[in-house]
């Protein structure tokens, strides 16, 4: 794999200086320390670099910020090291940053609903954090316990429940913000109005840590559903799936918290690789929606999802469903969802593609690209599952039974050049939620105008015009 190479080695003596600012102790320099922070979760990528600096406050990481600067020392931000498009990982020696030890909840306040937390908090403890004070932090992704605040934010994560409550970007009201050349920049704002110029906190959310490091977030926080009711719905084809989610969406006019879709091959692999996985409903399906309700009301989720589903059943819409009568009922749905991204790990080779097209494009996409991925490689099986109702879908593609997954991946980019060619013609896009990263910053140029790619390049040029923030990534 080719690298950025494009930062000096460090000297002995610019090293000492780095490291004085952490302390020994959280200045990493021997490859096992290191090793936990340069090779991500997938394997794709493994990373180098002299030094991986733990700062265990926001003066420290200004400090690291304004010494890199003026010696012209790249610097990788990194959070839980959950991103799947590389952005976290340093290729050319570059220093690696982890906010994992700023953890502070600063506060929480129940009438403004918002709460001020550090990057290092994991996505899992800021929800902790709210529900604790009777409240929801709604950001749901699969890797919510290893991925954090600062993380999240820079890659604009989006997750289960996007179509109710946002992504990332609308789940917060302010930031601080440590600058490339180690200014901090307190927009800790908690106001849901605040129009006083150039929204800055939108630059930095979804920058992939180019433009700043996001050292302290406001996060909204909502109401806790008084009831919640999952299901676990059978189909028998993708134009079904559109079908029975505008019936799920105005029926439940404004409780549908999610709505996911999963191919059964994707269940198959759940069942056979996850612990204690079961198959809910009797027969077999080529597709499966997982929908949830959420209401501000008691008792009332359970019953509005059984009036959907009837009326689904009746119009011959779906073809079967279970509705989960207990917490545990609940829990074992969503495992076969959360669980369909690692489980492809143990059937070799995939290719993934994390894409969106206009909702109602969702068929036509989903059978074009089965068609022409299945042509490219005959024998492989595409397993297109996710948010349906975002219009986002990670079509991977795990390899042939019997095939060497070397020569599988080989084909990584005529599949995914494929996939995007169908996505671009449906007025898609070919990073729906995983963000530009190291993998996709090529296709990136091809894919947007030369008036946005100039218009990018002038910003990141204006907020870090050394280049030390993050260089090779997204641009
Ligand atoms: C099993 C699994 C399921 C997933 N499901 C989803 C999903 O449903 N939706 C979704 O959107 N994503 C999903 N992801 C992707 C990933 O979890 C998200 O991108 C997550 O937001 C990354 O958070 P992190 O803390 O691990 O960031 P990292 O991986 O450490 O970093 C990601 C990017 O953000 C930058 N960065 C990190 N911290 C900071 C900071 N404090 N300041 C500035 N820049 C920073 C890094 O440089 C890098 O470019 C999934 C990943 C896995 C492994």
């Amino acid at each position: 794999m080719s690298s950025p190479d494009t930062t000096p080695a460090l000297s002995a003596e610019l090293l000492e200086k780095f490291t004085e600012i952490v302390g020994d102790t959280h200045a990493l320099t021997s490859g096992a320390d290191q090793e936990p922070y340069l090779v991500e979760w997938r394997r794709l990528y493994k990373g180098k670099t002299q030094l991986v600096l733990r700062p265990g406050t926001v003066g420290e990481v200004a400090r690291i910020l304004a010494l890199a600067n003026e010696t012209g020392i790249a610097i990788v931000p990194q959070g839980g090291n959950t991103g799947l498009v590389g952005g976290q990982i340093p290729f050319g020696g570059e220093i690696l940053l982890s906010l994992q030890r700023l953890k502070k909840i600063r506060s929480l306040d129940t009438q403004g609903n918002s709460m001020i937390v550090e990057a290092g908090v994991t996505l899992a403890e800021a929800q902790t954090a709210a529900e604790d004070a009777g409240r929801l932090f709604p950001l749901s992704i699969a890797a919510e316990g290893t991925a954090q605040i600062g993380g999240v934010l820079s890659t604009n994560a989006g997750g289960v429940q996007v179509l109710a409550y946002g992504n990332a970007r609308a789940m917060c009201l302010g930031l601080e913000v440590v600058t490339a050349d180690g200014q901090i920049w307190n927009g800790l704002r908690q106001l849901r109005k605040d129009n006083t110029g150039y929204n800055l906190r939108d630059l930095f959310i979804g920058a992939e840590g180019t433009l700043g490091v996001i050292t302290a977030a406001v996060l909204k926080l909502w109401p806790q559903p008084q009831s919640k009711a999952t299901a676990f719905v059978g189909m028998t084809s993708v134009e079904e799936a559109a079908q029975f989610f505008d019936i799920a969406r105005e029926m439940a006019a404004g409780e549908l918290t999610a709505f996911e879709l999963m191919p059964r091959i994707g269940i198959d692999f759940v069942i056979r690789h996850a612990d204690g996985a079961r198959d809910p409903l009797e027969s077999v399906y080529p597709w499966y929606a997982l929908v949830e309700l959420s209401s501000l009301r008691p008792d009332e989720a359970q019953p509005n999802l059984e009036k959907i589903l009837m009326s689904a059943l009746e119009k011959e819409i779906i073809a079967d469903a279970a509705i989960s009568s207990s917490l545990s009922q609940s829990e074992n749905f969503w495992r076969l969802r959360e669980n369909l991204s690692e489980v492809q790990l143990h059937e070799g080779g995939s290719i993934k593609n994390d894409v969106s097209v206009p909702i109602a494009a969702l068929p036509r996409f989903l059978n074009r690209a089965v068609e022409a991925v299945t042509r490219l490689v005959p024998g492989c099986r595409p397993v297109p599952f996710g948010h349906y109702g975002d219009g986002n879908i990670h079509f991977n593609v795990s390899q042939p039974i019997g095939m060497e997954r070397a020569e599988f991946m080989a084909h990584w980019n005529t599949v995914v050049s494929a996939v995007n060619e169908i996505v671009l013609d449906l007025d898609g896009s070919i990073s729906a939620e995983h963000g530009i990263g190291y993998m996709k910053r090529e296709l990136l140029t091809q894919v947007k105008a030369p008036v946005e790619i100039a218009m990018m390049r002038q910003i990141k040029q204006a907020l870090d015009p050394k280049g030390v923030l993050n260089p090779g990534k997204v641009l």
